[in-house]
């Protein structure tokens, strides 16, 4: 079966060939456009994407190596994500399911960053039911049960912030660009992680909160700044491994809790912040205390890429679940 899919929730326009499991080719084209704005600009994000989508679906059926009339059917990001940014993917996907005379299959992002974890990889190792899933990217922080491919439920989830915006919001804070998830992972390689502290809040059950945390090194910063102007530009590293290690510390508690609640020991991290080298490291410190079986995607399978939406459709397919030209877009999706 030879699956294309597409990915166009956030502000990037991708697309994939999957024939069964394997990824014959992942093409992603990003957006600098938001970079001067310190953050995506939803206008903009899906006037960029109705440019990209051809040529990059384009390029993609190229490197795959197959032809338009190969393909059995096309799957595309339904939801969560910017409206007008989804209906550029969704638009796409129907016209060329009726053109193609193939169906579509409506998928939704989140199981997408889990299902990630399916897409062949020489010699890797994939997760067995159950196992818990850490899901961390711009907009999602969930504890998923994946109990089958199409089978998960959210057990614990942030009641503000998500990670990926706690590393952005103080990376801004910083002074360093957007995204700046990454910056903070490169500088925190090189400073001490125990040099400052910051608040960590207590939410119930395996819930998280991240919005007190910018407030926390905003206060501390300008505290600091009163009396050394130049204090972030000579603490830039330890800062980041400081903010770095309280995100990890607050992402772990609860994946801690939750593995023991649930009694599973099969642990698989996914979205945009799982590609942090922090959060590898910590994964991989704790599996060994806790007998864990870990599961790490690919740096690309990690933040936005239609590789991961293709294997989610695979999914439905095999299971007859097809959507009609009457779907819809929509921003808010859960599963
Ligand atoms: P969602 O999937 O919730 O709709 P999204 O698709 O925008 O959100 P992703 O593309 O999965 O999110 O992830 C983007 C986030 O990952 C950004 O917040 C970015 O800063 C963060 N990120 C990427 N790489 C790293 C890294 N190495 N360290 C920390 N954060 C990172
Ligand atoms: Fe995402």
């Amino acid at each position: 079966i030879i699956i294309l899919g597409i990915e166009s929730s956030c502000d990037d326009t991708s697309a994939a060939v999957l024939r069964n499991e394997e990824i014959l080719s992942n093409e992603i084209a990003g957006q600098r456009v938001h970079q001067e704005y310190g953050g995506v600009v939803p206008e903009l994000a899906s006037r960029a994407h109705q440019q990209n989508i051809i040529p990059v679906v384009d390029t993609a059926i190229k490197k795959a190596g197959i032809k338009k009339e190969d393909i059995d059917a096309i799957a595309f990001t339904r939801g969560p994500g910017l409206l007008g940014s989804l209906i550029v993917g969704t638009s796409f996907a129907k016209s060329f399911a009726l053109g193609m005379n193939i169906p579509m299959i409506d998928c939704n992002h989140m199981h997408g960053h889990v299902l990630a974890h399916f897409i062949d990889d020489e010699g890797k190792d994939k997760p067995e039911f159950p196992f818990l899933c850490l899901t961390v990217s711009g907009g999602h922080t969930q504890i998923v049960l994946v109990k089958d491919y199409l089978d998960m439920e959210v057990i614990g989830t942030t009641i503000d912030d998500a990670a990926g915006e706690a590393f952005d919001k103080s990376a801004k804070i910083l002074g360093l660009p957007y995204p700046g998830g990454p910056l903070i992972d490169k500088y925190a390689k090189l400073g001490d992680e125990n040099k400052f502290e910051f608040a960590k809040p207590q939410v119930k059950d395996l819930d998280y909160s991240f919005s007190g945390l910018k407030t926390s090194i905003l206060y501390f910063i300008q505290k600091q700044e009163k009396e050394k102007p130049n204090f972030v530009e000579e603490n830039m590293n330890d800062l980041c491994a400081s903010i770095q290690k309280t995100i990890l510390d607050i992402l772990f508690k609860k994946l801690i809790k939750a593995a023991k609640e649930q009694n599973i020991k099969s642990i698989a991290i996914a979205g945009g912040v799982s590609a942090n080298s922090g959060l590898r490291t910590r994964l991989e410190e704790e599996a060994k205390k806790r007998q864990w079986k870990t599961f790490i995607p690919k740096f690309e399978y990690c933040t936005d890429n239609a590789a991961m939406i293709a294997i989610t459709g695979r999914y439905h397919y095999l299971r007859g679940e097809f959507a009609d030209q009457k779907i819809a877009a929509t921003a808010r999706l859960i599963f």
